[in-house]
């Protein structure tokens, strides 16, 4: 076949339980900490790590989401843009710490958009990146701070992200172009 499992559903949890110890270690604690999924698969991931922080610390830290298009129409030009459609914050985020979830890490462009998104919605101690799969591909100078699984890939690949909230199954495969 022309698709390869990269990681299981029990990979996908471990992978989800680790990134949020690292996010507890990394920030001395998760009193300030708000976790934002951008759409559409990073949303079931965020709210999957904040389940793993509950799990072992009792906290519920808040959960909110940014839709980012991109728009690949001045493809020619500039490089597919992104730009925010809608976004949910449950709290002000002046002065937390934003954790970013996304499925998969390619260009950086979505990355990018989201962190202008952010910028007008208040000002934040720090902001984080976490990640499910970084599959490589950057044209922005950003990385994540936090990564499931770093997959090398060709440009004609694709990475089918599948999890139980949208796809009735948790996995990740690699498909050949
Ligand atoms: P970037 O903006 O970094 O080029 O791409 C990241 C965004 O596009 C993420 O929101 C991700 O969901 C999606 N994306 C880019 N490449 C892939 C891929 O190979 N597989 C999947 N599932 N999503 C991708
Ligand atoms: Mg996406």
């Amino acid at each position: 076949s022309n698709e390869k499992q990269i990681l299981s559903a029990d990979e996908i949890r471990r992978a989800l339980v680790r990134i949020a110890h690292e996010i507890d270690e990394r920030n001395g604690g998760l009193r300030d900490v708000v976790i934002v999924g951008i759409r559409s698969r990073g949303v079931p991931l965020a709210e999957r790590i904040a389940a793993a922080i509950a799990d072992f610390d009792g906290t519920r830290v808040p959960v909110g989401q940014l839709d980012i298009t991109l728009y690949r129409d001045d493809l020619k030009l500039r490089g597919p843009a992104a730009r925010v459609r809608k976004t949910d914050l449950p709290i002000d985020i002046t002065g937390k710490t934003v954790v970013l979830v996304d499925d998969v890490l390619f260009t950086g462009r979505t990355v990018r958009a989201a962190l202008d998104a952010i910028a007008d919605l208040g000002r934040p101690a720090r902001i984080q990146l976490a990640v499910l799969i970084d599959r490589g591909h950057r044209e922005l100078p950003i990385r994540a701070d936090f990564v499931g699984k770093n997959v090398p890939t060709s440009l004609s690949e694709r990475v089918m992200v599948r999890l139980r909230e949208t796809d009735g199954v948790d996995e990740v495969v690699i498909q050949r172009g």
